[in-house]
């Protein structure tokens, strides 16, 4: 039976190398998928990994008809096993429900991967329907770990190492940039409902007032 299949993760937690990885399984067993991403840090139509993989994509771009995309492929002759979707979280609840409909009507699996969470601890839109809809959710086993060694569970925005916590859900930035720019880190729940991120428990140790913060 085809299956609708929602990674879900933090940031940080493996989830485009995983999508590179299911993508070469089964094109080295003859099978031939579609790629979809959205927002790649490698830029349009990129599906890249942080353990540097790249490979060709197509950008799912705002109000793009998913099933309708598969459908021109498929009549026009083209091949397609499956669907890897990276970045899933950005995706309009509707592009959802046409992936819902590419395995049902089309007998397609479909693979989506996204962020559960934005950095205010709320569901993505696009995350939100793969719950609803996904025949099955599975929570990434690489874990992504927060500053103080414990399991990082959560997203923080930041601005020069600082966590904020007000701001557009959508806000494109990247961990390599100068620390003044927006940035993302990943906390575990504790730290983030404090508020505290790497750089701040850094300048805290520093600081004779504040008591040491230890990872209990
Ligand atoms: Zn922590």
């Amino acid at each position: 039976m085809p299956e609708l299949v929602f990674f879900s993760g933090t940031m940080d937690c493996g989830k485009s190398t995983l999508a590179l990885q299911i993508g070469h399984n089964r094109s080295a067993r003859g099978l031939q998928g579609v790629i979809f991403t959205r927002d790649d840090r490698a830029g349009e139509g990129k599906l890249s990994s942080r353990l540097g993989l790249v490979t060709e994509a197509v950008e799912a771009t705002e109000g793009m008809d998913m099933y309708g995309y598969l459908i021109g492929q498929l009549s026009k002759g083209g091949k397609v096993d499956y669907v890897i979707v990276d970045e899933a979280q950005f995706l309009a609840p509707e592009q959802i429900d046409q992936l819902a409909r590419v395995v049902d009507d089309l007998g397609l699996d479909v693979f989506a991967f996204g962020i559960t969470t934005d950095f205010r601890t709320r569901l993505f839109p696009g995350s939100q329907r793969l719950i609803e809809l996904a025949d099955r959710i599975e929570a990434l086993q690489v874990e992504a770990l927060c500053w103080c060694g414990a399991r990082a569970t959560h997203n923080a925005r930041t601005v020069g190492g600082e966590m904020v916590v007000e701001g557009a859900q959508v806000v494109v930035g990247d961990v390599n940039r100068p620390a003044e720019e927006t940035g993302y880190e990943v906390l575990c729940r504790r730290h983030h409902l404090r508020r505290m991120t790497a750089a701040s428990a850094r300048a805290g140790a520093l600081s004779p007032d504040v008591l040491p913060v230890t990872s209990a």
